[in-house]
């Protein structure tokens, strides 16, 4: 399934201590670093999305958020996406939604190829995935959809 970012925020909720704001360098410039890599980064809060990043209340009333979290009407957004890191930029919550044979949900996968269920028939077969396909893999993500679809499983 190709992925598409529904700008929920909830992966940014708890965040805050991994995008750090060392230094705030102009009224919408701020030095960061992305603490998981260590790595150095100048944010520019994105023109369309200053009025948002101007009002506080949101990080104030979640402490653990990305200091860069705002919610703009249903959604919640993140304000530098142009210069957020790349782990950010190419994060994917579900790259699989995965079915029984009846199409009833039982689980998902992340980007990061991680199996979230509690069936313990598609945990089995996921592991035995594991032990046929390198996570490095070019196609590593197609190769588990085979496999799975090849054991009976419904893949989106
Ligand atoms: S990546 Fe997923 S969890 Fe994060 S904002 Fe987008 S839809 Fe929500
Ligand atoms: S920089 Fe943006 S995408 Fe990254 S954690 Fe913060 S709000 Fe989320």
């Amino acid at each position: 399934m190709a992925f598409t970012c529904r700008q929920c925020g909830t992966c940014c909720m708890y965040l805050g201590d991994y995008i750090v704001i060392e230094k705030q360098l102009g009224p919408f410039e701020f030095a960061c670093e992305s603490v998981s890599t260590g790595t150095q980064f100048v944010a520019v809060i994105d023109e369309d999305k200053r009025e948002i990043f101007a009002d506080h209340s949101f990080p104030e009333q979640h402490p653990h958020a990305c200091r860069f979290l705002r919610p703009d009407g249903d959604l919640i957004r993140c304000t530098i996406h142009r210069d957020s890191p790349a782990q950010c930029k190419y994060y994917r919550c579900v790259v699989m939604r995965i079915a029984d044979p009846s199409g009833d949900p039982i689980g998902y996968v992340t980007g990061n190829l991680s199996l979230h269920t509690e069936d313990p028939g598609l945990r089995a077969a996921w592991e035995m995935a594991d032990r046929e396909i390198p996570h490095r893999h070019p196609d590593a993500e197609g190769r588990y959809r085979g496999f799975l679809e090849a054991h009976g499983y419904r893949v989106e």
